[in-house]
């Protein structure tokens, strides 16, 4: 049994961040994580290995609304999804921070305004290294400065499309990449530029995850421990249900406990509801900090559409992900409710198309795969899925995770993608062949496509309707916290490890002025 100022539950993007933010502090701080260190090994860097055999896809068994098992993609290791995620580093824009009627009904209000988050975006793009280019994105929200790095430069390809929506009358963006790449002194780039990027870990750390960025950094000071292969199990309180008092956690397969002033728990949005719902006692029979009944509720990942459009010239792009167009983000030209982001995906190769039924048959008469992986250029559409009460995270009898989730907002997410079909004549590709990409998406069974996961403990400032006050303390607890996505009480159409992360710098500041 350990006893600590702080225990944070959870190294990713909300937990990893806030480690590092609170290691200087010289409090003692215990960083507990399910996973173990993700191996560096030539697999890291290999298309069959990643997407098709999903080599770093934790083993773990949710069940569906209708009791259906199925394997989510999650990531349960030191810096958590992070390790694989694409480090598209966006801001949600401002309007996302106030109420937006969209076509499938309202995302709603924050409980803070864009302008009390601004100044940890600041903080957590430089913590992230985010390169980018201010004032090319009309949907940008206000920014107290530039990005820390210049934008990543577009290949030949990429810069021709950029130059088609142009000449549409849009407006292409350079997108904000969390990538350690310095183009201006290629030999001393962490960065080396490579294809094996989004949704692959990075083999020389030169990714801004929160293992090389955020656990790292910490574990330099002394005063920080960190525990692998450590799940946190239960969260037990003092008798008046008011105090977290101990942390329950499975460490090598051995029960253990720990004891903190604060408790911070980070574990991605289902797992952070499991956590809090396993936790239940006579002061919360439904679950810890479950009085509202809105633990577990609520719950969002994008409705998201990773597409493939065949370009007429070959596409010999390597990293791919360096442009975004947020023309349709409120409005589309015949259309007056919002639709989402489009953005490109890491470069797709012939390799993951192995079981990608669509591509083969729609696309096989006339093209062989490795023709299409010669010419696909890869898209990522986002719109945002609304919060609703009966989407939900719970447990069932043998208090596995369930999870009930019907998809909302479809029609904007339809027209963005016939939006993006109807141009693909002017932007030097084939008509028609707009092909959905299964495998990357995991929406073969929709619900296991968790990567975006958000929104089951969100804050506000009525404790009847939210789970966390506006610092992210449970209002039925003193000293409980959460800080990954799961406080978004909308998820907008951008993708969320920045403002996860930002938040966790202004929960951070916020837990160290408590801690004196
Ligand atoms: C393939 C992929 C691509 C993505 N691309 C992007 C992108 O380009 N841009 C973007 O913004 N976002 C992207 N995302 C999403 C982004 O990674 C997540 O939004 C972000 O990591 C969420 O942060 P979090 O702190 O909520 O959870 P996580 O980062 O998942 O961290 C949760 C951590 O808690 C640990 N944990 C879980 N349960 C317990 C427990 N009981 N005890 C102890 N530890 C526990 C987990 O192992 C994990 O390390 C992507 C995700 C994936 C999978
Ligand atoms: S592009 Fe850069 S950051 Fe991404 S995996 Fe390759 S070397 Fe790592």
């Amino acid at each position: 049994m350990g006893s600590y100022d702080v225990i944070v539950i959870g190294s990713g993007a909300g937990g990893g961040t806030l480690a590092r933010h609170l290691a200087p502090s010289g409090k003692r701080i215990l960083l507990l994580e399910r996973g173990d260190w993700l191996p560096r090994e030539p697999q890291n860097w290999s298309a069959g290995d990643v997407f098709v055999d999903n080599r770093y896809v934790s083993p773990d068994t949710w069940y569906d609304g209708h009791g259906k098992p199925f394997q989510p993609q999650v990531h349960y290791c030191v810096g958590g999804a992070t390790k694989l995620y694409g480090a598209a580093l966006y801001r949600f824009r401002k309007e996302d921070f106030g109420e937006l009627r969209h076509h499938g009904g309202v995302s709603p209000a924050w409980p803070i305004a864009y302008e009390e988050m601004e100044p940890y975006y600041m903080a957590a793009e430089r913590l992230y290294q985010v390169h980018g280019a201010r004032g090319e994105d009309p949907t940008e929200p206000p920014a107290s400065g530039d990005y820390p790095f210049p934008a990543v430069s577009h290949e030949p390809r990429i810069e021709q499309l950029s130059e088609a929506f142009s000449a549409l009358g849009l407006h292409p963006f350079h997108a904000p990449c969390g990538v350690m790449l310095d183009e201006s002194n290629m030999p001393y780039s962490a960065c080396v530029r490579c294809s094996t990027c989004d949704g692959f870990p990075c083999l020389v750390h030169a990714k801004s995850d929160a293992e090389v960025l955020g656990v790292r950094p910490a574990l330099e000071h002394a005063n920080v421990t960190l525990l692998t292969n450590a799940t946190a199990v239960a969260l037990t309180t003092n008798e008046a249900g008011t105090v977290v008092t101990e942390v329950v956690v499975d460490h090598d397969g051995e029960r253990e406990t720990h004891t903190a002033e604060l408790v911070v728990v980070s574990a991605g949005a289902a797992n952070t509801a499991k956590l809090l719902l396993s936790s239940a006692s006579e002061k919360h029979p439904n679950g810890l900090a479950n009085g509202s009944d809105q633990v577990g509720r609520n719950y969002m990942f994008h409705n998201s559409q990773a597409v493939l459009a065949i370009s007429k010239e070959p596409n010999p792009t390597v990293f791919q992900k360096t442009l975004g167009v947020n023309d349709y983000y409120f409005a589309g030209e015949e259309w007056e409710f919002p639709m989402g982001n489009i953005q490109m995906v890491g470069k797709s190769v012939a390799d993951m198309y192995r079981g990608e039924k669509p591509l083969m048959t729609k696309l096989a008469p006339t093209f062989s795969l490795a023709e299409v992986a010669d010419h696909a250029v890869d898209f990522w559409l986002s719109t945002e899925d609304l919060p609703r009460p009966e989407n939900r995270v719970a447990l069932d009898r043998d208090g596995n995770v369930t999870l009930n989730y019907e998809s909302s907002n479809d029609t904007a997410r339809d027209r963005l993608f016939k939006q993006l079909r109807s141009l693909l004549g002017e932007l030097g590709m084939h008509e028609h062949h707009l092909i959905p990409r299964w495998a990357y998406l995991e929406n073969k069974i929709p619900v296991a496509g968790v990567a975006h996961q958000a929104g089951t403990c969100r804050f506000g400032t009525d404790p009847a309707t939210s789970v966390l006050n506006t610092d992210c303390r449970a209002h039925e607890l003193d000293n409980l916290y959460v800080v990954d996505t799961s406080f978004f009480p909308s998820i907008s159409a951008v993708n969320p490890a920045l403002t996860a992360m930002a938040n966790a710098v202004r929960v951070g500041e916020h837990l160290l002025e408590r801690l004196g």
